[in-house]
């Protein structure tokens, strides 16, 4: 899978590329990834990417021409490679008036030819070229960031480590928080050694050594935490028709 990134920064995607599962994923080519700086489609001397806003207020609104251009170039870049023919594939924009990235969107890019990602900067992006360019818009959350970038990233990371063997541990993504795997459930604790620490003990079921009991206790931790921490999700599951009668008997037990 290729993403093409356009961004008004792209060294801020220097420390993805550098360490880790996202270096190994990005290495082992299994996710391509293309840097594009508006900037080097601007004309004139000062190369200009943004302007003041029409009707006056504050901060500066990225130009359409210029991000217009460097997508033309992307279009042709990914021709080259044999990717496409005309159109560009999926264009996202991060924005707070996106859906907010959850597991399911991660698994479905994840499953993706990849996409081009848009990073605003500045009030935001013209709105012309949003409406002529952009399919998708995702959100982090109900905040503001100064930039696209940082939730770029987050994309990036998330659908990387869910790329087959980019994970030290061959598929250790499987019992993470969210997945299927584990019907959607959040992740049970973890614990190493040493076995007592500050005088707590390590739960006697992770270390009976017996399979199904350990599995039986994570699943166990997995409800409560779930249920603790994110009732809204439980509630998920269970209309998902995704709890056992053990699963209920020990929800309520917890009650
Ligand atoms: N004026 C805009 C915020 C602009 S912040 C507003 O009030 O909605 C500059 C850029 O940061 C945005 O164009 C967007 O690409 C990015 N951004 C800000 N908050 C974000 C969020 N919650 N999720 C994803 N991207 C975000």
């Amino acid at each position: 899978m290729r993403f093409d990134v356009i961004t008004l920064f792209p060294e801020l995607f220097a420390p993805l590329l550098s360490a880790g599962v996202t270096r190994r994923a990005f290495e082992s080519g299994q996710v391509e990834l293309r840097l594009w700086n508006p900037r080097d489609f601007a004309e004139g001397n000062y190369r200009r990417v943004d302007d003041r806003p029409f009707g006056g207020g504050p901060g500066m609104v990225m130009l359409a021409e210029p991000l217009e251009r460097c997508l033309q170039a992307i279009g042709q870049n990914q021709a080259v490679t044999g990717l496409t023919t005309t159109e560009c594939r999926p264009v996202v924009l991060f924005s707070p008036i996106g859906a907010r990235l959850n597991h399911a969107s991660v698994q479905s890019w994840a499953d993706s030819d990849g996409a081009v990602l848009l990073c605003g900067r500045y009030e935001g992006i013209d709105q012309r070229f949003i409406d002529r360019h952009v399919t998708h818009q995702i959100s982090l959350g109900d905040f503001v960031l100064s930039g696209g970038e940082i939730a770029a990233m987050a994309l990036l990371d998330a659908v990387a480590r869910l790329q087959p063997g980019v994970l030290n541990d061959e598929g250790s993504h499987q019992f993470d928080s969210f997945n299927p795997a584990i019907d959607g459930l959040l992740d049970s604790p973890h614990y190493t050694r040493p076995e007592v620490w500050r005088g707590e003990a390590v739960p006697d079921a992770l270390l009976s050594g017996h399979h199904e009991r350990i599995a039986r206790h994570r699943r166990e931790q997995s409800l409560a935490t779930t249920a603790r921490w994110r009732p809204d999700v439980i509630e998920a599951v269970r209309s998902a028709g995704r709890l056992s009668a053990a699963d209920e008997a020990y929800l309520r037990s917890l009650l």
